[in-house]
């Protein structure tokens, strides 16, 4: 259980936003005015550190400022930290300064309370992030807990994210039921899963397979991949569109067109299509559609299903 908080959220953000108002403006080249930020850091014994950007030496965050500069060396792991404006993320710097989220995780500070979103924040995906807690959900809600030294592991890779967890799926539930997001609900781990479905994190019923086909089709990444590596579930999110093709086999994707490729990063987000969907989607006509299409299932990337009018290809995972 979390230990009861001392202090006084509120308060403590409004002494961060006096602190904010003496930021120092830095000189830009291009005249942009660069952000006013304050940052409080309270500690367990009660007492706080103020910072404001720019206070110390122009140009440096407020967060920096109070970690690495008035705190340099101490041990923050329970303080708190309260901050007007969203910390900077690690695209946000140019290498080799890391950002301030970084500093904050470096820094062992679980909790932290920021004012408002950066409306500059770049190359975050929220889709993927949403995906990606999904994952870990049912990662924790599903996995077997019998398989004794067996953990859940989360592999980030420049473009998949995979989730592992031990167990194969629930008899009856099959790998192919779960790639086609259609799998029945089966628990094993009941209680765990009403916890979960109370705090909104896992789905009632279903897995919340089908919201993962939603988001990632919605944010045009291709569909997530299970497969089984006994004795491990693996889930792999892909992070973009193009990810799709990077993780291919090199000799595979060697033997694919530009165009084919972008096809094929489309398909990926629908699992199953039509040559007449293809052409729609990709603006071809229906015989490139067919010609992709027809090089995919050769390639082993996809297989014909059903013939004449109804037939469909699907991904072959
Ligand atoms: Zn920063």
């Amino acid at each position: 259980m979390a230990k009861k908080l001392t202090f006084d959220p509120r308060k403590l953000m409004e002494m961060a936003v006096d602190v904010m108002k003496a930021s120092i403006r830095e000189k830009r080249s291009d005249d942009t005015i660069t952000p006013k930020v304050g940052a409080v850091l309270w500690k367990p014994d009660g007492t706080v550190q103020t910072a404001c950007r720019g206070e110390l030496r122009e140009g440096d965050h407020a967060e920096y400022t109070l970690l690495e500069r008035k705190n340099v060396g101490e041990n923050l792991g329970d303080c708190v930290l309260f901050a007007t404006l969203e910390p900077c993320g690690p695209e946000s710097r140019n290498s080799p300064k890391i950002g301030c989220a970084r500093r904050i995780t470096n820094a062992r500070i679980k909790i932290i309370y920021y004012g408002c979103e950066d409306p500059h924040r770049k190359g975050v995906n929220d889709i993927f992030f949403e995906l990606v807690r999904e994952g870990i959900a049912n990662a924790i809600v599903h996995r077997d807990y019998d398989i004794s030294g067996g953990k859940i592991q989360i592999m980030v890779e420049e473009d998949t994210v995979t989730i592992r967890s031990p167990g194969a799926p629930v008899a009856p539930i099959t790998i192919e039921q779960l790639q086609s997001f259609s799998a029945p609900m089966v628990s094993r781990n009941p209680r765990l899963h009403a916890v979960f479905s109370t705090m909104e994190l896992a789905e009632e019923r279903g897995l919340g397979l089908k919201s993962m086909r939603t988001k990632a089709t919605e944010a045009g990444l291709p569909l997530p991949r299970f497969s089984f590596n006994e004795p491990y579930l693996d889930l792999t999110l892909y992070r973009t569109a193009e990810a799709a093709t990077h993780s291919l086999p090199e000799e595979t994707r060697a033997q694919l067109s530009k165009s084919e490729r972008k096809g094929w990063e489309w398909v990926v987000s629908k699992q199953t299509v039509t040559s007449t969907e293809y052409e729609n989607a990709l603006g071809v006509s229906n015989r490139t559609a067919l010609n992709h299409l027809n090089k995919f299932t050769i390639l082993g990337l996809a297989k014909r299903v059903g013939s004449g009018t109804a037939t469909e290809y699907e991904v072959v995972s």
